[in-house]
């Protein structure tokens, strides 16, 4: 008998960039009819990759490798290539590894970094515009721009552009894009091969056939319950830094098939955010309300002590877990203190908030709703530890306090040269860290560790690559990676 005809080639649960880079990598690769369901209705598509910086952490051996990406990089950075320093695959694996304590899973970090070059190429190729990430990553001290290592480049105009490019790439290359579209369950053949999609639409339940599946739809971090459940308090009450859609469906659809979980399902992306962020993402602000740039000031919590060793390296190395560090403190706020001599190197964001402004140290500390005697004290003492030495934002400088129980690590400075500011801030979660497991294919595997036939991952969806926290850049990297991969291998499965 022969099988019977399906609705589509592949559907691809999601419109983030995951799961478009799936959609248009299985048109390339010869899928016929491509369907990307998207939960969320036309105004509010995309997912997180709407609301990110856009950033691609990529390794590359030389900086002129990045031509084809930026190829107009000089235009608004003079002396761009010559400025750039090569982050070559060990170096990715060797941040990768740091920050995840050495958990990360080995093969799909190689996976991830491996091809993170070749599928940046591929985006570019696509039509993703790329530039320089100015303002999220470089440090200009007089004439010399520094960047963070490996986090040089874009998309252009951040996720806003990315997402509008990857919507405009998919519907050019024939992919249909139902809005308002939810993948309700997932039902599987006689020989347990996975056939196709339950949808809830605006027209009620609905089943589409495919041939294959690719589930590219976030992670579990809009949904408090399954926060509670597998992360925790506070983290049920956490704001959301992005999308209100990603609640776990794709993770519940496939583990009901058997999927294997993979990675650190207590574990999750939240950074520190102004205390007065909406609770979920605003397609406007996007990522602006972040508030990075804490390793050129000092950090108090509500009882006024600090919690964090503000200086412990890079910020793109710890901001990923700040975040969770700041909403576990009494009330779940930080106050980030600047004084005027750093004020010039906050990022562009801060000017999204109000912060508390006063002309001495002692004002600053009577306009905040904290424990003010123990703050006095807290900040005289962190002005007492700091050492000697030449303060430089470029490197880890290593001027660090001394004789402090937390010490401040790096660039730390007196706070001593007025203006004072203080903005508060809140631990906003971003993206969670548990997934299904994938092969080198991207196809899912199930409780026997066999390949659930006919589905595959990508995205947030895929567990296994981050653990306690994550180098910045890595999750649209990730995305486009495996995304691509599943878009393939999905293809070339019929
Ligand atoms: C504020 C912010 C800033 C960030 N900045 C960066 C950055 O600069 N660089 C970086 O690498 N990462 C960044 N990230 C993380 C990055 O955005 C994510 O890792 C990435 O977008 C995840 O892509 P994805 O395609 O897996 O998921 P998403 O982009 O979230 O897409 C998921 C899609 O699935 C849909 N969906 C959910 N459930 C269903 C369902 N049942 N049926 C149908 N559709 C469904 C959603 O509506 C959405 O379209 C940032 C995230 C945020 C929130």
């Amino acid at each position: 008998m022969l099988p019977p005809v399906s609705d589509w080639d592949v559907i691809v649960v999601g419109a983030g960039n995951a799961a478009l880079a799936a959609a248009v990598s299985a048109r390339e690769q010869g899928a016929r009819r491509v369907l990307a369901l998207e939960k969320a209705p036309r105004t509010l598509r995309g997912g997180n990759t709407h609301y990110s910086g856009g950033l691609l952490r990529i390794a590359f051996d030389r900086a002129e490798d990045l031509r084809p990406l930026v190829p107009q990089a000089e235009k608004d950075v003079p002396g761009f290539f010559a400025g750039v320093e090569p982050y070559p695959h060990k170096l990715f694996m060797a941040d990768l590894l740091r920050v995840t304590d050495g958990r990360t899973d080995p093969e799909l970090a190689e996976l991830l970094i491996g091809r993170s070059y070749d599928s940046a190429c591929w985006m570019a190729k696509q039509g993703i515009e790329m530039e320089p990430a100015v303002s999220l990553s470089a440090v200009k001290v007089g004439d010399t721009i520094k960047w963070s290592p490996g986090a040089v480049v874009r998309a252009r105009h951040e996720g806003v552009g990315l997402s509008a490019m990857w919507f405009k790439t998919a519907e050019r290359r024939g992919v249909e894009i139902r809005y308002d579209t939810a993948a309700v369950r997932l039902f599987q053949d006689k020989r347990a091969r996975v056939a196709g999609v339950l949808v809830r639409g605006a027209e009620g339940f609905q089943e589409l056939s495919a041939k294959a599946v690719i589930l590219g739809c976030g992670g579990f971090e809009a949904n408090p319950e399954w926060r509670a459940r597998y992360l925790g308090r506070p983290w049920d009450s956490a704001k959301v830094r992005g999308t209100r859609y990603n609640t776990g469906d794709g993770l519940r659809m496939a583990m009901e098939l058997g999927a294997l979980p993979h990675g650190q399902w207590t574990g999750c992306h939240s950074t520190p955010i102004d205390a007065n962020a909406p609770p979920h993402g605003d397609r406007k602000l996007t990522d602006k309300t972040n508030r990075l740039s804490y390793p050129y000031g000092v950090l108090v919590n509500a009882r006024g002590a600090r919690f964090f060793d503000e200086g412990e390296d890079f910020q793109f190395y710890t901001y990923a877990k700040l975040g969770g560090i700041t909403l576990n403190e009494p009330g779940g706020i930080g106050w980030q203190i600047f004084d005027a001599k750093v004020l010039h190197l906050l990022e562009g964001r801060y000017k999204t908030g109000t912060p508390e402004t006063a002309d001495t140290l002692d004002a600053l500390v009577d306009k905040l709703p904290l424990d003010r005697a123990v703050c006095r004290r807290t900040l005289e003492a962190y002005n007492h530890a700091v050492g000697e030495g030449r303060f430089d934002p470029t490197i880890r400088d290593g001027l660090a306090t001394h004789g402090l129980a937390l010490p401040k690590s790096n660039w730390a400075q007196r706070l001593d040269t007025p203006p004072f500011v203080a903005y508060p801030t809140t631990g906003g979660i971003t993206f969670t860290f548990g997934g299904v497991r994938v092969n080198e294919r991207a196809q899912v595997l199930g409780a026997s560790w066999t390949p659930i036939p006919g589905l595959y991952a990508c995205g947030e969806m895929v567990g296994g690559l981050f653990h306690g926290n994550y180098p910045g850049g890595t999750g649209l990297m990730s995305g486009a990676v495996f995304g691509r991969l599943a878009g393939a291998q999905a293809t070339g499965s019929f």
